[in-house]
Protein backbone atom coordinates (compact mmCIF):
# COMPACT_ATOMS: atom_id res chain seq x y z
CA UNK A 1 0.00 0.00 0.00
CA UNK A 2 1.15 2.84 -1.08
CA UNK A 3 -0.23 6.50 -0.13
CA UNK A 4 0.56 9.51 -2.02
CA UNK A 5 0.33 12.75 -0.33
CA UNK A 6 -0.60 15.51 -2.14
CA UNK A 7 1.20 18.90 -0.94
CA UNK A 8 1.18 20.89 -4.47
CA UNK A 9 -0.08 23.83 -2.23
CA UNK A 10 3.28 23.70 0.23
CA UNK A 11 4.43 22.16 2.98
CA UNK A 12 1.50 20.79 5.51
CA UNK A 13 2.76 20.27 8.39
CA UNK A 14 0.41 17.20 9.81
CA UNK A 15 0.89 15.54 6.55
CA UNK A 16 4.78 15.90 6.79
CA UNK A 17 4.55 14.44 10.55
CA UNK A 18 2.36 11.01 8.82
CA UNK A 19 5.46 11.02 6.23
CA UNK A 20 8.59 12.32 9.43
CA UNK A 21 7.00 9.18 11.15
CA UNK A 22 7.01 6.79 8.50
CA UNK A 23 10.97 7.73 7.87
CA UNK A 24 11.17 7.17 11.79
CA UNK A 25 9.66 3.80 11.40
CA UNK A 26 11.79 2.67 9.08
CA UNK A 27 10.05 3.32 6.05
CA UNK A 28 10.47 4.76 2.53
CA UNK A 29 8.79 8.03 1.58
CA UNK A 30 9.31 9.65 -1.75
CA UNK A 31 9.67 13.13 -1.33
CA UNK A 32 10.32 15.95 -4.33
CA UNK A 33 13.47 17.89 -4.23
CA UNK A 34 14.70 20.89 -6.19
CA UNK A 35 16.92 18.78 -8.49
CA UNK A 36 14.99 15.61 -8.79
CA UNK A 37 12.37 13.56 -6.24
CA UNK A 38 14.19 11.07 -3.88
CA UNK A 39 13.39 8.08 -1.88
CA UNK A 40 14.53 8.16 1.20
CA UNK A 41 14.83 6.23 4.45
CA UNK A 42 16.29 6.48 7.89
CA UNK A 43 20.20 7.33 6.55
CA UNK A 44 20.67 5.91 10.00
CA UNK A 45 18.70 2.68 9.90
CA UNK A 46 20.60 -0.13 7.54
CA UNK A 47 17.52 -2.12 7.68
CA UNK A 48 15.55 0.50 6.24
CA UNK A 49 19.05 1.97 4.23
CA UNK A 50 18.98 -2.09 2.05
CA UNK A 51 15.51 -1.62 1.77
CA UNK A 52 15.91 1.55 -0.98
CA UNK A 53 18.33 -0.47 -2.72
CA UNK A 54 15.74 -3.48 -3.04
CA UNK A 55 13.02 -1.35 -4.38
CA UNK A 56 15.07 0.15 -6.37
CA UNK A 57 16.83 -3.05 -7.72
CA UNK A 58 19.96 -0.41 -7.04
CA UNK A 59 23.77 -2.67 -6.75
CA UNK A 60 24.49 -2.60 -3.34
CA UNK A 61 28.02 -0.73 -3.69
CA UNK A 62 25.88 2.49 -6.00
CA UNK A 63 26.55 4.77 -2.68
CA UNK A 64 23.62 6.83 -1.35
CA UNK A 65 23.56 10.92 -0.51
CA UNK A 66 22.25 11.90 3.08
CA UNK A 67 19.73 14.60 2.80
CA UNK A 68 20.28 17.30 5.98
CA UNK A 69 18.48 20.20 6.66
CA UNK A 70 20.65 21.61 9.34
CA UNK A 71 24.43 22.46 8.62
CA UNK A 72 25.01 20.98 12.33
CA UNK A 73 24.18 17.23 11.18
CA UNK A 74 26.92 17.29 8.98
CA UNK A 75 29.28 17.30 12.09
CA UNK A 76 27.19 13.50 13.01
CA UNK A 77 28.09 12.22 9.82
CA UNK A 78 31.14 13.74 8.90
CA UNK A 79 34.82 12.98 10.69
CA UNK A 80 36.23 15.89 9.45
CA UNK A 81 34.79 18.77 7.86
CA UNK A 82 37.31 20.87 5.89
CA UNK A 83 37.62 25.11 5.17
CA UNK A 84 36.38 24.26 1.30
CA UNK A 85 33.27 21.95 2.76
CA UNK A 86 32.44 25.30 5.49
CA UNK A 87 33.15 27.83 2.24
CA UNK A 88 31.07 25.87 -0.03
CA UNK A 89 28.14 25.10 2.47
CA UNK A 90 28.01 28.62 3.48
CA UNK A 91 27.17 29.86 -0.30
CA UNK A 92 25.35 27.06 -2.34
CA UNK A 93 23.50 25.33 0.79
CA UNK A 94 20.43 24.93 0.75
CA UNK A 95 21.56 23.74 -2.74
CA UNK A 96 22.21 21.34 -5.61
CA UNK A 97 25.64 21.07 -4.79
CA UNK A 98 26.63 16.90 -2.48
CA UNK A 99 29.94 16.94 -0.73
CA UNK A 100 31.80 13.34 -0.12
CA UNK A 101 33.47 13.92 3.22
CA UNK A 102 35.22 11.14 5.18
CA UNK A 103 32.38 9.65 7.22
CA UNK A 104 31.69 8.98 10.65
CA UNK A 105 31.08 5.68 12.46
CA UNK A 106 27.96 6.91 12.62
CA UNK A 107 26.90 6.26 9.36
CA UNK A 108 26.15 2.65 8.41
CA UNK A 109 28.68 0.99 5.84
CA UNK A 110 25.10 0.23 3.69
CA UNK A 111 24.15 3.85 2.95
CA UNK A 112 27.77 4.43 1.29
CA UNK A 113 28.00 1.53 -0.75
CA UNK A 114 30.68 0.09 1.64
CA UNK A 115 33.28 3.36 1.40
CA UNK A 116 34.88 4.73 3.94
CA UNK A 117 33.61 8.49 2.53
CA UNK A 118 29.96 9.69 2.97
CA UNK A 119 27.73 12.10 0.53
CA UNK A 120 25.86 14.68 1.70
CA UNK A 121 23.62 18.04 0.78
CA UNK A 122 21.05 19.99 2.02
CA UNK A 123 18.44 20.31 -0.26
CA UNK A 124 16.55 24.25 -1.20
CA UNK A 125 13.20 22.32 -1.31
CA UNK A 126 11.08 23.51 1.58
CA UNK A 127 9.03 19.92 1.94
CA UNK A 128 12.37 18.21 1.88
CA UNK A 129 13.73 20.38 5.01
CA UNK A 130 10.11 19.82 6.59
CA UNK A 131 10.60 15.68 6.19
CA UNK A 132 13.82 15.79 7.33
CA UNK A 133 13.42 18.39 9.87
CA UNK A 134 10.18 15.84 11.39
CA UNK A 135 12.50 12.94 10.82
CA UNK A 136 16.54 12.23 10.62
CA UNK A 137 19.25 12.50 8.32
CA UNK A 138 17.84 10.82 4.86
CA UNK A 139 19.31 8.72 3.02
CA UNK A 140 17.77 9.55 -0.93
CA UNK A 141 18.89 7.94 -4.07
CA UNK A 142 16.86 9.65 -7.19
CA UNK A 143 13.38 7.91 -6.92
CA UNK A 144 13.58 5.92 -9.81
CA UNK A 145 14.02 1.77 -10.79
CA UNK A 146 18.00 1.62 -11.32
CA UNK A 147 18.82 2.63 -15.08
CA UNK A 148 15.65 4.58 -15.64
CA UNK A 149 15.48 8.15 -15.93
CA UNK A 150 15.33 10.09 -12.95
CA UNK A 151 11.78 11.20 -11.65
CA UNK A 152 10.89 15.25 -11.82
CA UNK A 153 7.38 14.61 -11.38
CA UNK A 154 5.31 12.56 -8.61
CA UNK A 155 3.32 10.73 -11.39
CA UNK A 156 7.47 9.59 -12.61
CA UNK A 157 7.48 7.63 -8.98
CA UNK A 158 3.84 6.65 -8.72
CA UNK A 159 4.58 4.70 -12.52
CA UNK A 160 7.86 3.41 -10.95
CA UNK A 161 7.04 2.68 -7.16
CA UNK A 162 3.30 2.57 -6.37
CA UNK A 163 2.78 -0.55 -4.23
CA UNK A 164 6.36 -0.96 -3.28
CA UNK A 165 6.88 1.68 -0.54
CA UNK A 166 4.82 3.67 1.98
CA UNK A 167 4.20 7.01 0.56
CA UNK A 168 4.72 9.25 -2.18
CA UNK A 169 4.93 13.23 -1.86
CA UNK A 170 3.64 15.30 -4.71
CA UNK A 171 5.11 18.78 -4.56
CA UNK A 172 5.02 19.17 -8.22
CA UNK A 173 7.54 19.31 -10.76
CA UNK A 174 10.81 20.05 -9.72
CA UNK A 175 12.60 23.43 -10.75
CA UNK A 176 16.68 21.92 -11.43
CA UNK A 177 15.52 18.88 -13.17
CA UNK A 178 19.05 17.26 -13.49
CA UNK A 179 20.29 15.45 -9.78
CA UNK A 180 22.83 17.33 -7.61
CA UNK A 181 26.63 17.76 -8.35
CA UNK A 182 29.03 15.73 -6.58
CA UNK A 183 32.48 17.17 -5.05
CA UNK A 184 34.68 15.12 -3.71
CA UNK A 185 36.69 16.27 -0.72
CA UNK A 186 38.12 13.68 0.83
CA UNK A 187 40.96 13.69 -1.25
CA UNK A 188 44.48 15.53 -1.81
CA UNK A 189 42.23 18.04 -4.37
CA UNK A 190 38.77 18.72 -5.03
CA UNK A 191 37.15 16.70 -7.53
CA UNK A 192 34.34 17.14 -9.31
CA UNK A 193 32.63 13.26 -9.63
CA UNK A 194 29.42 14.08 -10.91
CA UNK A 195 28.23 17.21 -12.98
CA UNK A 196 24.76 18.34 -11.70
CA UNK A 197 22.39 21.12 -11.26
CA UNK A 198 24.73 23.76 -9.56
CA UNK A 199 27.26 24.57 -12.15
CA UNK A 200 31.13 23.66 -12.28
CA UNK A 201 32.22 27.80 -12.99
CA UNK A 202 30.12 28.70 -9.30
CA UNK A 203 32.29 26.64 -7.83
CA UNK A 204 35.50 27.49 -9.20
CA UNK A 205 34.72 30.85 -8.37
CA UNK A 206 35.05 29.76 -4.53
CA UNK A 207 37.45 27.38 -4.07
CA UNK A 208 39.42 27.81 -6.98
CA UNK A 209 40.57 24.93 -10.17
CA UNK A 210 38.28 21.37 -9.53
CA UNK A 211 39.93 18.46 -11.16
CA UNK A 212 37.17 16.46 -13.26
CA UNK A 213 36.93 12.80 -12.84
CA UNK A 214 37.43 11.40 -16.78
CA UNK A 215 34.06 9.62 -16.10
CA UNK A 216 32.36 12.66 -16.32
CA UNK A 217 32.81 13.68 -20.05
CA UNK A 218 32.95 10.22 -21.42
CA UNK A 219 33.75 6.37 -20.82
CA UNK A 220 35.50 6.09 -18.53
CA UNK A 221 37.42 2.53 -17.17
CA UNK A 222 38.59 3.32 -13.59
CA UNK A 223 35.36 4.37 -11.64
CA UNK A 224 36.82 3.15 -8.11
CA UNK A 225 36.25 6.70 -6.67
CA UNK A 226 32.39 7.07 -8.30
CA UNK A 227 30.72 3.55 -8.47
CA UNK A 228 27.56 5.01 -9.53
CA UNK A 229 28.99 6.22 -12.63
CA UNK A 230 29.66 2.93 -13.79
CA UNK A 231 26.57 1.43 -14.31
CA UNK A 232 23.85 1.72 -16.92
CA UNK A 233 21.57 5.20 -15.89
CA UNK A 234 18.54 7.70 -17.20
CA UNK A 235 17.57 5.07 -19.83
CA UNK A 236 14.33 5.03 -21.49
CA UNK A 237 13.19 1.10 -23.32
CA UNK A 238 13.74 3.21 -26.76
CA UNK A 239 17.04 3.38 -28.15
CA UNK A 240 18.73 6.67 -27.30
CA UNK A 241 20.76 8.76 -30.16
CA UNK A 242 22.76 12.23 -29.08
CA UNK A 243 23.91 14.21 -32.01
CA UNK A 244 26.64 16.74 -31.00
CA UNK A 245 28.30 19.73 -32.98
CA UNK A 246 27.94 23.02 -34.29
CA UNK A 247 24.18 24.31 -35.00
CA UNK A 248 23.48 23.92 -37.92
CA UNK A 249 25.27 21.00 -38.68
CA UNK A 250 23.51 19.16 -36.05
CA UNK A 251 19.97 20.11 -37.34
CA UNK A 252 20.86 18.72 -40.65
CA UNK A 253 22.11 15.09 -38.98
CA UNK A 254 19.30 15.07 -37.08
CA UNK A 255 16.71 15.49 -40.06
CA UNK A 256 18.56 12.59 -41.92
CA UNK A 257 18.48 10.09 -38.73
CA UNK A 258 14.90 11.10 -38.67
CA UNK A 259 14.53 10.27 -42.80
CA UNK A 260 16.82 6.64 -42.22
CA UNK A 261 14.92 5.28 -39.31
CA UNK A 262 12.00 5.86 -40.57
CA UNK A 263 12.82 4.34 -43.64
CA UNK A 264 14.21 1.13 -41.65
CA UNK A 265 10.22 1.18 -40.73
CA UNK A 266 10.83 2.55 -36.83
CA UNK A 267 9.15 5.16 -34.84
CA UNK A 268 11.54 8.23 -34.05
CA UNK A 269 11.21 10.74 -31.79
CA UNK A 270 13.18 13.87 -31.47
CA UNK A 271 13.97 16.23 -28.30
CA UNK A 272 15.31 19.39 -29.21
CA UNK A 273 15.59 23.49 -28.86
CA UNK A 274 13.63 23.83 -32.29
CA UNK A 275 11.01 21.84 -34.13
CA UNK A 276 11.58 19.19 -36.10
CA UNK A 277 9.59 16.95 -38.35
CA UNK A 278 9.16 13.19 -36.65
CA UNK A 279 6.61 10.51 -35.10
CA UNK A 280 6.95 12.34 -32.03
CA UNK A 281 8.62 15.72 -31.34
CA UNK A 282 9.24 16.77 -27.50
CA UNK A 283 10.12 20.65 -27.33
CA UNK A 284 12.71 21.44 -24.61
CA UNK A 285 12.65 24.81 -24.15
CA UNK A 286 15.19 27.79 -25.40
CA UNK A 287 17.69 27.81 -22.34
CA UNK A 288 19.95 25.58 -20.83
CA UNK A 289 18.02 25.75 -17.82
CA UNK A 290 14.51 24.58 -19.59
CA UNK A 291 16.56 21.95 -21.39
CA UNK A 292 17.67 20.92 -18.05
CA UNK A 293 14.49 20.61 -16.26
CA UNK A 294 12.62 18.55 -19.25
CA UNK A 295 14.99 16.15 -20.38
CA UNK A 296 14.36 13.58 -17.76
CA UNK A 297 10.29 13.99 -18.52
CA UNK A 298 11.71 14.19 -22.18
CA UNK A 299 12.91 10.65 -22.44
CA UNK A 300 10.10 9.19 -19.92
CA UNK A 301 7.34 10.85 -22.41
CA UNK A 302 8.34 10.02 -25.68
CA UNK A 303 8.88 6.10 -24.28
CA UNK A 304 5.65 6.28 -23.70
CA UNK A 305 4.12 7.30 -26.92
CA UNK A 306 5.96 4.21 -28.30
CA UNK A 307 8.61 5.74 -30.01
CA UNK A 308 11.82 2.88 -30.88
CA UNK A 309 13.92 5.68 -31.07
CA UNK A 310 14.84 8.66 -29.57
CA UNK A 311 17.44 11.25 -31.05
CA UNK A 312 18.36 14.28 -28.91
CA UNK A 313 20.35 17.14 -29.64
CA UNK A 314 22.95 17.91 -28.14
CA UNK A 315 23.95 20.89 -26.26
CA UNK A 316 26.90 23.52 -25.03
CA UNK A 317 28.54 22.00 -22.14
CA UNK A 318 28.92 25.06 -20.15
CA UNK A 319 27.04 26.02 -17.32
CA UNK A 320 24.16 23.07 -16.89
CA UNK A 321 25.16 22.12 -20.13
CA UNK A 322 27.95 19.65 -18.49
CA UNK A 323 25.26 17.99 -16.21
CA UNK A 324 22.21 17.57 -19.53
CA UNK A 325 25.16 16.41 -21.89
CA UNK A 326 26.35 13.61 -19.45
CA UNK A 327 22.91 12.60 -18.28
CA UNK A 328 22.65 12.48 -22.17
CA UNK A 329 25.14 10.33 -23.25
CA UNK A 330 24.50 7.85 -20.57
CA UNK A 331 21.08 7.83 -21.62
CA UNK A 332 21.97 6.76 -25.23
CA UNK A 333 24.87 4.23 -23.67
CA UNK A 334 27.59 6.50 -25.43
CA UNK A 335 25.27 6.23 -28.56
CA UNK A 336 26.69 9.96 -29.61
CA UNK A 337 27.08 10.86 -33.13
CA UNK A 338 29.03 14.18 -34.28
CA UNK A 339 27.57 16.28 -36.49
P1 LIG B 1 21.70 9.20 -6.96
O1 LIG B 1 21.31 9.38 -5.55
O2 LIG B 1 20.94 8.14 -7.66
O3 LIG B 1 21.69 10.51 -7.66
O4 LIG B 1 23.21 8.71 -6.91
C1 LIG B 1 24.09 9.25 -5.96
C2 LIG B 1 25.46 9.37 -6.55
O5 LIG B 1 26.28 10.09 -5.66
C3 LIG B 1 26.14 8.05 -6.73
O6 LIG B 1 25.83 7.46 -7.93
C4 LIG B 1 27.62 8.42 -6.64
O7 LIG B 1 28.11 8.79 -7.91
C5 LIG B 1 27.61 9.65 -5.75
N1 LIG B 1 28.10 9.33 -4.41
C6 LIG B 1 27.37 9.11 -3.29
N2 LIG B 1 28.16 8.83 -2.24
C7 LIG B 1 29.41 8.86 -2.67
C8 LIG B 1 30.69 8.64 -2.04
N3 LIG B 1 30.80 8.35 -0.74
N4 LIG B 1 31.77 8.74 -2.83
C9 LIG B 1 31.65 9.03 -4.13
N5 LIG B 1 30.50 9.25 -4.78
C10 LIG B 1 29.39 9.17 -4.06
MG1 LIG C 1 19.96 8.13 -9.63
Amino acid sequence: MTIVINMRDGVDGRKIGVAGRLILGGGLVAFPTETVYGLGADALNEEAVRRIFRAKGRPADNPLIVHIADFSDLKLLAREIPEEARLLARKFWPGPLTLVLPKSEKVPSVTTGGLDTVAVRMPAHEIALALIRASRPVAAPSANISGRPSPTLAKHVVDDFYGKIEAIIDGGETRVGVESTVLDLSSERPTLLRPGGLPLEEIERVIGPVEIHPAVRGKATDLARAPGMKYRHYSPNARVIVVEGPRERVRKKIRELVDEYRKGNHRVGVMATEEFEADEFFYLGQTVEEVARNLFKALRELDERGVDVIIAEGVEEKGLGLAVMNRLRKASGYHVIRA
